[in-house]
């Protein structure tokens, strides 16, 4: 018997049912993939995030949260039933909903008391809508309210995030269900956490606006990099001066190897998608999609610059997730990188603290080495892609002992230029000019 329903446990998921749990609520959390809830109930996270199992087994121990893949039984008690399954893209860059959809249809036919059924998951404007009048035509007699609440949680830090949102957004025109949702969250509310009330159509575009900020604002800064590097200027110090201005931030101005992860991407083609569907035309965005995948072939480029033929050289690419302190690997430029090192035949070892094991499972021809000195064994070239506390630390004079060539490409900007100069190696980061 629970208060609560998660269904989806995945990186949203598993998040909000062990946060909802540890505010003292009942809470199951369902999902199809078997191995996820065996492990999940014996107290072991499928994915990696800091902080994750003490809290699981914390609130496993206490009662509160309990897996199953049982959604027919699980959501019969819950007043509130939250979405969290992917909505991966589709080939014209639409959100894919169907997951949402068979998981909606369930719901719609075993909910025996009035539900509310909260979309965490990020969906088109006006799913909410439609969510509404799919159950009232399969089910008239069903008391369902749906209500959107995306998630806003950054991979890495999501548990801080889940319990001090900036803000957290909730879309209804229902007062039972603004009721519901009030009390779930009211412990955030004891907290003075911001609570953003809108229609549902507001609070699924606020998400989709957001990320194309956040994706936009990346690739200004990855453009002003590229720009700082024809010129000899530090993107350091100008995007430090930059964020000194209030009105800019300086969150999200660090230059990269180009954005990647289960967000950005997939959510700025999707607003993209929404757009031209509705005659709106936003050339920003789509400029931001193509500067980014640019932005990822560039790091090959920039290699290929540095050592020239890439053919029979050993590349050791130190970094798979798409951000640190995340397993996550969707649509990390090493993936893009990777491949493109396989494809001009040069030959790859790969280093991730935490990614490794999700990389394999989309490209398992990669070499993955455990340890990092043992990654760059041997290796003509070192490009570290992601920004890992680890990599900050690498030890130069090892690294030259087991390196066979001297190039180090940091696309993140971790090294100290000059130290890795003195050490006799050819370094470019990105937004440094062009090195020596
Ligand atoms: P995920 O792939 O990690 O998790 C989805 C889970 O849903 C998986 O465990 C899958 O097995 C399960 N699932 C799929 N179909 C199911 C079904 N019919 N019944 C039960 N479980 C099912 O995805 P995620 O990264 O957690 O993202 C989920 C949603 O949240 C997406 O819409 C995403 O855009 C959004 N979101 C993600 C993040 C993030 O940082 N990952 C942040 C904000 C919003």
């Amino acid at each position: 018997m629970a208060d609560i329903t998660v269904i989806g446990t995945g990186y949203v998921g598993l998040v909000v049912a062990i946060g909802l749990a540890d505010f003292g609520n009942q809470v199951i959390g369902v999902d199809i993939d078997f191995d996820k809830i065996a492990m999940l109930n014996e107290g072991r996270s499928p994915i990696y995030e800091k902080g994750i199992e003490d809290y699981l087994q914390r609130n496993l121990e206490s009662g509160r949260l309990s897996f199953t893949r049982d959604v027919a039984n699980s959501i019969r008690d819950s007043k509130l039933v939250f979405l969290a399954v992917g909505t991966p893209s589709r080939e014209d860059g639409s959100a894919d909903i169907s997951r949402l959809l068979d998981v909606v249809d369930t719901v719609a036919d075993h909910a025996d008391a009035y539900t509310v059924l909260v979309i965490k998951s990020t969906v088109p404007v006006g799913t909410n809508q439609a969510l509404r009048a799919r159950i009232a035509s399969r089910r008239p007699d069903a008391d369902i309210d749906v209500v959107s609440n995306p998630e806003f949680l950054r991979e890495g830090r999501a548990l801080e995030d889940f319990f001090h949102p900036d803000r957290t957004v909730i879309g209804t025109d229902s007062k039972r269900a603004r009721d519901a949702m009030e009390n779930t969250y009211r412990a955030l509310k004891l907290i003075s956490m911001p609570f953003v009330w809108c229609s549902p159509q507001t609070a699924e575009l606020i998400k989709y606006a957001s990320n194309a900020f956040l994706a936009t604002k990346i690739t200004f800064i990855n453009q002003m990099a590229n720009l700082a590097d024809a010129l000899g200027a530090d993107i350091h110090q100008v995007a430090k001066t930059m964020g000194m201005d209030g009105r800019i931030s300086p969150k999200f101005l660090h230059p990269g190897p180009g954005y990647g992860g289960s967000c950005l991407p997939k959510d700025t083609r999707a607003v993209l998608h929404t757009a031209d569907t509705h005659g709106v035309d936003m050339s920003l965005i789509r400029t931001v999609i193509r500067a980014n995948d640019e932005q990822q072939k560039r790091v090959i480029t920039i290699l290929r610059d540095m050592v020239g033929e890439l053919k029979g050289l050993t590349v050791a690419v130190l970094g798979l997730s798409y951000k640190s302190e995340t397993d996550d690997v969707r649509e990390s430029a090493s993936l893009t990188l990777v491949s493109a090192l396989l494809d001009a035949g040069a030959s790859v070892r790969a280093h991730d603290p935490k990614g490794s094991g999700n990389f394999r499972k989309i490209m398992p021809e990669t070499r993955c080495f455990s340890g990092l000195y043992e990654a760059i064994e041997g290796a003509d070239a070192v490009v570290l892609m992601t920004e890992w506390n680890e990599y900050r630390a690498l030890n130069l004079g090892i690294a030259a002992k087991k390196m066979r060539g001297r190039v180090i490409l940091d696309t993140r900007n971790l090294l100290d230029p000059v130290a890795v100069w003195d050490r006799g190696f050819i370094y470019r980061g990105f937004g440094r000019g062009k090195g020596s």
